[in-house]
């Protein structure tokens, strides 16, 4: 079977959400079937809509068999069994999962655009992915995702703060 190196974004602000994205990663390691590695656990500021808890934010290599759409699924019905309701663009969630990038295929349909189109703007994406992988370029715009990070206004960086490792309960 051929794989490909994926990256997904998760994210919390409801509840637990250092249980929340436990939970998810360990949703993701059985329906991927793989291990996940993970980055560090970060605390960053709300993007978009201020007036809401702040975000847990992590990112996790994947090396999957299933094609993009099929990954999207899987993403979404981890949101779906951790209970995320829909609520409004950047609004508060239990649980959010997003492909970030997904080896250096570029797709772009109206359910899926990878890499992510606003990975190279957020600090809570490109830090955790930062840890993970510094070097590798992005596949568009061939920068690397540590110098994305650097070219961030300052404000977006100080937004984001290490917490340290996942608990795994
Ligand atoms: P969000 O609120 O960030 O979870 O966005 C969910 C919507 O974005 C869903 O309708 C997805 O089909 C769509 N989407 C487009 N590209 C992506 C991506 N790379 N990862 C996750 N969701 C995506």
């Amino acid at each position: 079977m051929t794989t490909v190196e994926a990256y997904l974004g998760l994210g919390s602000n409801l509840g637990d959400r250092e249980r929340n994205l436990a939970s998810a990663v360990s949703m993701l390691d059985e329906r991927l079937a793989a291990p996940v590695i993970l980055s560090s656990v970060y605390e960053t500021k709300p993007w978009g809509y201020a007036d809401q808890p702040d975000f847990l934010n992590l990112a996790c290599r994947v090396e999957t068999g299933l094609k993009p759409e099929a990954l999207l699924g899987a993403a979404q019905e981890v949101e779906r069994l951790l209970g995320r309701v829909p609520t409004f663009p950047y609004g508060p969630r239990a649980i959010d999962v997003d492909i970030l990038l997904y080896g250096d295929q570029v797709v772009d349909t109206p359910e899926l655009r990878v890499p992510h189109p606003h990975l190279i703007e957020r600090a809570f994406a490109l830090s955790p992915l930062a840890e993970l992988a510094p070097e590798l370029l992005h596949p568009e715009l061939g920068v690397s995702i540590r110098e994305l990070l650097e070219r961030l206004p300052r404000a977006e960086r100080d937004g984001v703060s290490i917490v340290g490792p996942l608990l795994r309960r």
